[in-house]
């Protein structure tokens, strides 16, 4: 299926990744401008978008040059608290808001997307001038700088291209240019002094003007921020001279810890824009064809509710084409489920969303006011902010708690990752014989008829069922030592069909996190129900791809403290991964470890893939789709490469007593093609 986006913003971008990783690859994205990040104001993004844009494995690139937003401070002019807030992990939520300037945004976007999809995959100088529907077919035609067209035949067309839509404009040809609310935007940004937290957000104002300010990035030499601001006046007060109209307008007002006629004179560059936006549409979606972005739902910029909502378009509009069969189903689908919120939050920017408190303030007390509460009931204000985040779907419960959007995970929720429990079918089995060398009598409840189904199969290729028995029991030891001797933290990751937190009865102060692709957690819980009530310490499952950059960081967002020690559990997970994904991984491991932390891990031996009573077994991993690719003759030798000082067994060495703190396994555990290796190694 050929997808063509017009417009290579926020959103337009956005929907590429989106679309690539929900398994597209035929996307082009076509930009008028020469390049696509031209434009370099701040925005800031919320938690829900963030926690998508980590999803797509963008986290770290985008925090190399941004702000991670700890609160959001309303005052009135005269520099008097009218309300605060935490934002982000500050307040709680699963991911931080960032604050960052549009080019960042779009050159990490941009380069992801021509990185994942080719250099092809984003063609700039191509304007979207004509739209031709036929039933069917859509031929999109792109004007370039020197007047030349081409007419680009796709199956769906998505218009991302902003405000001034000329998708939008073919679908609805006599809406005419976006509206203003008689507000005129100047809007700069200078390097300056932090103000109160360093990273906080500001926003000053009466019934009629406001003055936003906030850092969106750092000069790590210096620790001066690059400061954002925007300042709103009626268009009758505004003029020619930028600078001279915002400090006429704004020069007694005391934004705190800012000089502002400092930071305006330092201003390399001062934009003039109208505060525009859009009437809500009746309908997005034509066919085939459909809008996304300010396309579909330009909005007064308050709350920061534009680009977010950009990068949950492309989210969702992805998750619908993978997920239904026709691409009109899955273009109304989309439109369904994001018109009417949209519209409802369109509404709600129209009275300025939270920055309301600010207008209500000016009008009860013009003068100030010297306690808020003189002015505001004892829940108004929360109620305001309350509101406007459900309205926009930031609240803190549904981000952190929603199922993910990447295809397969756990918007699925009911359906069971019956793959991933293979492992605990066996460990089940083990439990219930009467010699026993692993008891993990919860991974029974794992044990779905699917499941079953599929462990009898890749035993009956040949599968091994020692180093998944031997490893347990490995781990299960040495961890319970290391909790004993005092370690308070444990993360296990690619988690899977983990079910220690829950067996082991591990003290109370400790924290254990698990991480594993997003709806495998979710689907392991559901199983574990009937037994949730034996947690005896903290559990914190986080969904995330190892293989992205983005997991350490919702990791310490979550709570890990990587000053103090912690026990690593990465079982059956490297036999997937090529060895510089495991490279990356162990690196990043052992920069979090902070002495007195301990790694459990296996793999299988080099011989592993030698020994020709291993070939079914080999092919039958690879048919289905999880073929065994890693392997290695010295693993001891590997993780000491890596940073770590490690005892690595083999299965053979194990049975031969060679490890003095295991119950030595019984030879059933370990017959000779089961080439396989233990190891716990603590940071060297
Ligand atoms: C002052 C201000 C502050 C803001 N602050 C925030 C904030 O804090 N947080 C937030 O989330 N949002 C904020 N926004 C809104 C945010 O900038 C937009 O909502 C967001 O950029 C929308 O993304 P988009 O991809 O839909 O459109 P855009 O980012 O506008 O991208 C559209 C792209 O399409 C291209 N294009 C246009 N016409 C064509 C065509 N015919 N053919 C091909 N390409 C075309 C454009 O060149 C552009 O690259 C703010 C906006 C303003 C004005």
């Amino acid at each position: 299926m050929s997808i063509t986006i017009a417009g290579a913003g926020v959103a337009g971008l956005a929907a590429a990744l989106s679309l690539h990783a929900a398994g597209r690859d035929d996307i082009t994205v076509y930009e008028a401008d020469p390049a696509v990040d031209q434009h370099g104001f701040g925005l800031n993004i919320l938690p829900n978008a963030v926690r998508e844009l980590a999803e797509l494995g963008l986290l770290d690139s985008l925090l190399r040059h941004a702000v991670e937003t700890r609160e959001l401070a309303m005052y009135n002019p005269y520099g008097d608290l009218v309300w605060r807030e935490d934002r982000g992990v500050w307040a709680g939520y699963r991911w931080p808001q960032i604050s960052v300037a549009r080019s960042h945004l779009l050159r990490v976007l941009a380069a992801e997307v021509r990185n994942r999809l080719g250099d092809q995959a984003v063609v700039t100088g191509a304007r979207l001038t004509d739209l031709r529907r036929e039933p069917g077919r859509t031929y999109a035609v792109f004007t370039g700088a020197d007047g030349t067209s081409r007419a680009v035949e796709t199956d769906v067309l998505i218009g991302a291209d902003g405000i001034r839509s000329a998708v939008r404009a073919a679908l609805y040809p006599g809406e005419g240019p976006p509206s203003g609310n008689g507000t005129v935007m100047y809007r700069g940004t200078a390097w300056g002094e932090g103000f109160l937290t360093g990273s906080s957000m500001a926003v000053l104002g009466d019934d009629r003007r406001r003055l936003v300010l906030y850092p969106i990035d750092t000069d790590e030499t210096t620790g001066r921020k690059l400061i954002n601001w925007v300042a709103a006046v009626p268009a009758e007060e505004a003029g020619e001279e930028s600078r001279a109209v915002v400090l006429r307008r704004f020069g007694d007002w005391r934004p705190p810890g800012v000089d502002l006629a400092r930071l305006v004179g330092q201003t390399p560059e001062v934009y003039t824009s109208p505060m525009i936006d859009r009437d809500p549409l009746p309908q997005w979606t034509f066919g085939t064809v459909t809008l996304a972005g300010d396309a579909a739902h330009a909005m007064y910029p308050a709350g920061s509710n534009g680009a977010t909502q950009a990068i949950i378009d492309a989210r969702v509009l992805a998750w619908h084409l993978a997920t239904h069969p026709g691409a009109g189903d899955a273009l109304r689908a989309y439109a369904d489920e994001r018109r009417p919120r949209m519209t409802r939050l369109q509404a709600d920017n129209r009275t300025l969303g939270p920055e309301r408190a600010i207008t209500l303030a000016h009008q009860r007390a013009p003068r100030g006011f010297t306690d808020v509460r003189e002015i505001f009931g004892p829940e108004e204000l929360a109620d305001i902010s309350r509101g406007y985040a459900a309205a926009g779907q930031f609240d803190r419960e549904w981000v952190d708690s929603r199922p993910s959007l990447t295809v397969g995970g756990g918007r699925r929720s009911t359906a069971v990752r019956e793959t991933s429990f293979i492992t605990a079918v066996i460990r089940g089995r083990e439990c219930n014989r009467p010699d026993a060398y692993l008891r993990d009598n919860h991974a029974v409840l794992l044990s779905t008829p699917r499941s079953c189904a599929m462990a009898d199969e890749a035993l009956a290729a040949g599968g091994t069922i020692g180093s998944v028995i031997v490893r347990g029991r490995f781990g299960d030891v040495a961890l319970t030592e290391a909790v004993a001797a005092g370690v308070s933290q444990v993360v296990c990751l690619a988690a899977g069909s983990d079910t220690r937190v829950w067996r082991l009865g591990l003290r109370a102060t400790t924290r254990y996190f698990e991480i594993d692709l997003p709806g495998h957690l979710e689907a392991k819980e559901k199983l574990l129900e009937p037994v949730a009530g034996r947690l005896a310490c903290r559990r914190v499952p986080l969904d995330a791809d190892l293989r992205h950059g983005a997991w350490p960081h919702l990791l310490r967002a979550a709570g890990h403290a990587s000053h103090e020690p912690t026990v690593w559990i990465i079982e059956g997970l490297l036999p997937y991964l090529p060895t510089e994904d495991v490279a990356g991984l162990l690196a990043t491991v052992r920069e979090m470890s902070a002495p007195g932390s301990v790694l459990l891990i296996d793999a299988p031996h080099g011989d592993f893939y030698r020994d020709p009573a291993n070939e079914a077994f080999l092919a039958f991993m690879t048919a289905r789709g999880s073929a065994f690719q890693l392997g290695f003759d010295d693993f001891g030798g590997f993780l000491g490469e890596q940073g770590w000082r490690a005892e690595a067994y083999t299965l053979r060495d194990l049975a031969s007593g060679a490890c003095d703190w295991l119950p030595t396994p019984p030879q059933r555990l370990c017959p000779p093609h089961d080439h396989h290796w233990v190891a716990r190694a603590h940071p060297a």
